[in-house]
């Protein structure tokens, strides 16, 4: 069936909708490619070697399941194995892409909007770094005010408008994590890939638990 005879299978309301779910994910997949960053060495597990143990893993389980690891000529068709995988595979990678971009935000985006509203004395020069410093220490001094009145107040439960404003309070607080990230010449995505290595390193090295900065 050519483009054209698809178009006039479908009525101009479900063309319009089929066009639009299109362009939303055309955008999704160009955000995903764009904003995706150069890799950073760490000192994580290269990923061929967890992928060398899941090999292993598996063929030990499959052994245990079929009695005899994947041979050629083991009489079934590798081919239509192969395609019934890959349409799983392609249904994961999709499922997996939709989670991750239920938002259109990414880092970034945020990093952008929040500097356009970032109006406070001496940003971007020595003094600037003062300003954000005091701002998210405040903040995070607002966030921990409210749960004292949940405490306090109702009996440390937290009830659907005291969630709403101190989620609103960690809003607060991130556009000045932002701001403080941008002060020292980075940004919010750079923070949040470096924490994220940091803390895989570490559970590589199962010493998430314990105390210090170097760890
Ligand atoms: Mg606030």
């Amino acid at each position: 069936m050519s483009g054209a005879d698809r178009d006039r299978d479908c009525s101009s309301q479900e063309c319009s909708e089929l066009f639009r779910m299109g362009e939303l994910m055309d955008k999704r997949l160009k955000n995903v490619a764009k904003k995706e960053p150069l890799p950073i060495k760490n000192d994580s597990e290269p990923v061929y070697r967890q992928l060398i143990r899941m090999i292993e893993e598996r063929a030990a389980m499959g052994e245990v399941k079929h009695g005899t690891h994947l041979q050629a000529n083991n009489g079934r068709d590798a081919l239509m194995d192969a395609l019934q995988e890959s349409i799983d595979l392609n249904q994961y990678l999709m499922q997996k892409i939709a989670e991750r971009k239920h938002s259109d935000i990414t880092m970034l985006d945020y990093q952008d909007e929040a500097d356009k509203t970032a109006q406070y004395p001496g940003r971007l020069n020595s003094s600037g770094m003062f300003y954000t410093t005091m701002g998210l220490t405040g903040e995070a001094g607002e966030f921990s005010d409210k749960m004292k009145k949940v405490i306090r107040d109702k009996s440390g439960v937290i009830g659907t408008d005291e969630k709403m404003s101190m989620l609103h309070e960690l809003g607060d607080v991130l556009w000045y994590v932002a701001q403080n990230a941008r002060e020292l010449g980075s940004d919010l995505e750079t923070v949040a890939q470096m924490n994220i290595h940091k803390l895989a390193s570490r559970q590589a090295r199962n010493v998430i638990g314990g105390s210090g900065d170097d760890r």
